[in-house]
């Protein structure tokens, strides 16, 4: 789409709408779309993004933008937040300048986003920022269900789907109900490293303040009622 500012912008959307004076935006998700008490902060950088293209394909009407997952949101959307999304993508196109190769380690940002991204385990920024986040109290945010350290036991025949590890943190963590088709970990030698990208945790991830404490205890498939499987799971050895 050729926008009034002369720049090229493309997006596609689930659902565009437009009566009178007034244009609505919608997207449908599946899944988890929920951050605590709000939408999360990419679900809403992306309607946001639309809620751009929309300013700039139909100027002068209303833009107005939902989320339709178990129920339907509406997003706020005025001028504060076109203002705080042009300053987004000024700040994406500074980093990112177009026809030029980037360093990825000079400007992945580790923080919230991480929890996302679907590249955690191309990100060497993660992968080496990741065992502070396990160890730190009052990150500020959720970081990623993920785990790595070196095995210390895979439970021999009694029980091959549970691996324990030293974590990187020099914590001792458990993973249980794994499947088999991550492999045979009971044949690996102690002090292989293994990372697991994409855990639900077990057992609170509160501290006794209510802080956010990373769990020592993880599993796969659902160990109990009401329990989901880890869908996205991904084990690699030794990055
Ligand atoms: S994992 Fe890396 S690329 Fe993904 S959001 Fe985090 S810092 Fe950015």
């Amino acid at each position: 789409m050729s926008t009034k500012s002369g720049q090229v912008q493309v997006g596609r959307v689930d659902w565009w709408e437009e009566h009178g004076d007034e244009v609505k935006v919608r997207d449908l998700k599946t899944g988890v779309v929920r951050e605590g008490d709000r939408i999360a902060r990419h679900v809403e950088f992306q309607l946001r993004l639309y809620g751009l293209l929309a300013v700039e394909a139909r100027p002068g009407k209303r833009v107005r933008l939902f989320v339709d997952h178990e129920g339907t949101e509406e997003l706020p959307w005025g001028d504060a937040e076109e203002a705080e999304t042009r300053a987004q993508v000024a700040a994406i196109r500074r980093d990112l300048p177009s026809g030029q190769v980037v360093d990825p380690t000079a400007v992945a940002q580790v923080g919230e986003a991480c929890r996302w991204c679907d590249v955690r385990h191309h990100c060497v920024r993660y992968r080496t920022e990741a065992p502070r986040l396990w160890t730190t109290t009052d990150l500020g945010f959720v970081p990623p269900q993920d785990i790595a350290g070196d095995i210390t036991e895979a439970v021999l025949q009694k029980d091959p789907t549970t691996v324990r590890l030293r974590d990187l943190g020099g914590r001792h963590v458990t993973i249980a109900a794994l499947q088999a088709l991550h492999g045979d970990f009971w044949l690996l030698p102690p002090t292989t490293q293994l990372w697991f990208f994409g855990l639900e945790p077990r057992g609170s991830t509160k501290d006794p303040d209510g802080r956010y404490r990373h769990p020592t205890n993880f599993r796969e498939l659902a160990m109990g009622p009401g329990e989901r499987p880890a869908w996205r799971l991904r084990v690699l050895r030794g990055l």
